[in-house]
């Protein structure tokens, strides 16, 4: 049995690893849930795994789950604040964690787990992008062992021979005779938009990804591409890479979850429904492989295959996330909270949606060359960040 704590279990990513192990009750138990208000669905969740712990970071939402799970006798220990995340992360008790916080939250508590030694299934794509070679060093400290649940990665991670996947984040690429890793997105909803209505869209339509079903924050970053820009730096600190060895490729269908190409002309690719239950089963079985309800890819439904290179006029944040990755810690950091901030105010209706690029532009101009010297000084500069994205929105 492995003892499962799901961070943002009541997000897209929590739900969909949490009808994974609905469908391996044999294989895990829920060790502890946690998420930040969501009291309905983290009642539900709690009655029907029986965590030992859940905890909501906001209070009062986290006093209203703890009467009513008492009022139905439950054995449930119910904590409150953001501090008893790292709490549930670290326990002793707990084999694996689901890291699936959205943003810059999430990155605390990925860490407590990473320092605790404890196996992290890794979709909070933010730890990666705000602290890079901090995590890693983490990592080497305690030898935790972190398995990707983006589905880029996972399908790069699952098209790596098994050396790669047993070394991720101080892989060595070239000793296993890969060139280039392959990076494929969707262009998301507005791929084909005449380039003069990007500023009218709404976040209805920001939202509606053609392809995929994910919460809104994410769903937004595919529109703009700056996922694919996180995604790019979440790739070069797992497989270790450098310059050249990455190429992003838009390919509209999202069957082909991203590839590997080799010295003797080879192309590896993971395809499949684009289904998280997909990735996320593949982490929780390894070395195995089990159902993770997810119906049969079938082919000869497909009208085609289709790939493109990225338009850089249309998608500006891809190229300020590319650049900010070899720029340096701080600008991928300040990237990430002005990204964050910046979608809300549009999701909010305070911005139009091509002032996200224009904030996050001038966010990493003026922050990319403060000092990182350790954790505190990337969460010290994310606050930062945030205060003066404020003050242009
Ligand atoms: P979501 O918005 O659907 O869910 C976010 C979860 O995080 C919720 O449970 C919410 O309660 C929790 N949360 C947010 N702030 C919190 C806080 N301060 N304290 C405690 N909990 C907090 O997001 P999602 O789409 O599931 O994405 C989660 C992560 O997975 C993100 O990092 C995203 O980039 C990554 N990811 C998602 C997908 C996808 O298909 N949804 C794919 C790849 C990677
Ligand atoms: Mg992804």
């Amino acid at each position: 049995m492995e003892k499962i704590t799901v961070l943002g279990s009541t997000g897209s990513i929590g739900r969909s690893t949490l009808d994974v192990v609905r469908r391996h009750r044999d294989r895990f138990a829920v060790f502890a849930l946690g998420a930040m208000a969501s009291v309905d669905r983290m009642f539900a969740d709690c009655m029907e795994f029986a965590p030992r712990y859940a905890v909501l970071s906001d209070p009062a939402a986290a006093a209203v789950l703890r009467d009513r799970l008492a009022g139905e006798g439950s054995g449930v220990t119910v904590l409150a604040g953001y501090d008893q995340l790292s709490f549930i992360a670290s326990h002793e008790e707990c084999d694996a964690v689901m890291a699936a916080i959205v943003g810059a939250a999430g990155l605390v508590p990925a860490l407590a787990a990473v320092r605790a030694g404890r196996k992290l299934y890794l979709a909070n794509k933010e730890s990666l992008v705000m602290t890079g070679h901090l995590f890693l060093e983490a990592l080497r400290e305690s030898g935790s062992v972190i398995l990707p649940v983006d589905s880029e990665h996972n399908a790069i991670f699952q098209s790596l021979p098994e050396r790669e996947q047993r070394r991720l984040c101080f892989c060595s690429l070239r000793e296993s005779g890969v060139t280039r890793i392959l990076l494929t997105g969707s262009g998301g909803p507005f791929r084909e938009l005449p380039l003069e209505e990007l500023s009218s869209v709404t976040p209805a339509q920001a939202v509606a990804h053609p392809n995929w079903s994910m919460g809104s924050k994410i769903s937004v970053d595919s529109s703009t591409m700056m996922n694919k820009g996180f995604e790019f730096i979440e790739a070069r600190w797992l497989f270790n890479l450098s310059g050249d060895d990455i190429r992003v490729v838009v390919h509209p269908q999202s069957v082909i979850h991203s590839m590997v190409q080799y010295a003797d002309g080879s192309v590896i690719a993971q395809l499949g429904n684009p289904d998280m239950r997909t990735p996320i089963a593949r982490v929780m079985a390894y070395p195995d492989r089990f159902d993770s309800g997810v119906a049969d890819l079938d082919l000869c439904a497909l009208t085609g295959l289709t790939f493109q290179e990225p338009d850089l006029a249309r998608y500006p944040c891809l190229k300020l996330a590319v650049d900010a990755c070899w720029t340096g810690q701080a600008a991928t950091t300040a990237l990430n909270a002005a990204d964050e901030a910046a979608v809300a105010a549009f999701l909010g209706g305070r911005i139009p949606y091509t002032d996200i690029y224009r904030i996050c532009a001038r966010v990493v101009d003026r922050f990319a060359a403060d000092p990182i010297t350790d954790v505190d000084s990337v969460l010290d500069l994310d606050r930062r960040v945030r205060e003066y994205t404020a003050s242009l929105l």
